[in-house]
């Protein structure tokens, strides 16, 4: 029996793989490799010493999961598989609806055919929307998001949820996701944004190996204790481990379960340079400017039901992503294309 890492050839996916392979399970990763490259497949078969099933499909093409299903022995499904820059999808609504609920229809509809009645999913804290206050828990009610990104999300949530209803032997554990950064500790495997970074973290490490002459921080008057946002980074390995827990949990319960993935504590970005700084001892030059449209002053999880449900919590420290990220960045300057 394997899982099955539906978009597993990117950021997150490829970290889940090392862990779930390093679990003992069997891995298939399906990706179309439209924001990843096969060689970081061939690393997490370095790193592991174990080998992948990849196939290069689009998770959409029902024939091409049929076909995958019916060469496979799947027990789960791990669904990664999704676009997700968000001022993309604000210029490109239709590919980002499409693709990201598109992925989801396809692999519920091939998995009931196939009797796999398992499925993780890749949420976001970007449902939780704007009005809910911090720390946030899962009870609290989903907000309005801002973008066609964080909106597939949220639809995706909801027709996992629906399909649980419909089949009650289905289960859905909706992982919501807060800042995951860092990368593996071998520096191996890492984030390879293509273009500009939107993101802070990727943002940094290319400006800590000359491939950005600095940073901007967008905005420092938001009512927090510097003036910077507060986000809950997660350490991608972290996370990782969080999807090999929902596993065996998912197998025991049916129905949906919304969980939190985040350590519960906010850091700032001033925090975030400076630890990056220290820790790796590097200068990350930096300007203050406008606050980006849409962001909060602050975001970060109650992290109770992870541990309560799952067993897990994140162990690893700012200073672990911050020396990880960095690793990954200076090995791999131009990420998998250097
Ligand atoms: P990523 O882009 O590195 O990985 C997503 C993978 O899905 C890529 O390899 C891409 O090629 C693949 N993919 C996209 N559409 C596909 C399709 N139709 N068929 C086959 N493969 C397809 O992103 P990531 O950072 O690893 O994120 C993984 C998941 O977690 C995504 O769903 C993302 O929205 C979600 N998420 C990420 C973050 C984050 O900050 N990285 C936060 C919350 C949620
Ligand atoms: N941020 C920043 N400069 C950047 C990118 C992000 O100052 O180049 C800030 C952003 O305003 C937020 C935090 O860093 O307060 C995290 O942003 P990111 O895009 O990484 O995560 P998200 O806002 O999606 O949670």
């Amino acid at each position: 029996m394997a899982v099955l890492l539906a978009g597993g050839a990117g950021f997150i996916g490829t970290h889940t793989a090392v862990e779930f392979l390093n679990a003992g399970y069997d891995v298939v990763i399906a990706d179309n490799l439209y924001n990843s490259k096969s060689a970081a497949v061939r690393r997490v078969e370095e790193i592991t010493g174990r080998s992948v099933a990849f196939y290069e499909i689009d998770v959409c093409d029902k024939d091409a999961l049929r076909k995958l299903f019916s060469e496979q022995s799947i027990e789960a499904v791990v669904h990664f598989a999704g676009m997700k820059a968000v001022g993309e999808s604000v210029a490109k609504p239709l590919q980002y609806y499409s693709n990201n609920l598109g992925t989801t229809i396809a692999l519920l509809t091939v998995m009931k055919e196939f009797g796999c009645r398992c499925i993780v999913f890749s949420s976001s804290a970007t449902v939780y929307g704007k009005s809910n206050p911090v720390p946030l828990f899962e009870t609290m009610p989903r907000g309005e998001c801002t973008n066609p990104y964080g909106w597939t999300k949220w639809m995706n949530e909801q027709i996992i949820m629906d399909a649980c209803t419909a089949d009650p032997e289905l289960s859905g554990v909706l992982l919501r996701y807060f800042n995951p950064i860092g990368a593996h500790e071998s520096g191996r495997i890492g984030e390879d944004p293509q273009g500009i970074p939107n993101n802070i973290f990727p943002f940094i490490t290319q400006v800590a190996v000359g491939r950005r002459p600095q940073l901007t921080i967008f905005g420092d008057d938001y009512d927090t204790p510097d003036g910077t946002g507060i986000r809950d980074y997660i350490h991608v390995v972290d996370l990782a481990k969080g999807h090999v827990a929902a596993v065996p949990y998912a197998k025991k319960h049916p129905g949906a379960k919304v969980i939190n993935i985040g350590t519960g504590k906010g850091t700032s970005v001033f925090e975030m340079v400076n630890t990056f700084e220290r820790v790796n001892g590097v200068k990350i030059p930096y300007v203050i400017g406008e606050r980006r449209p849409g962001d909060l002053p602050e975001s970060y999880a109650n992290a109770d039901e992870a541990e309560k449900l799952l067993g897990w919590h994140a162990e690893k420290t700012l200073e672990d992503m911050c020396r990880d990220g960095y690793r990954w960045q200076t090995l791999n300057p131009m990420g998998y294309g250097g």
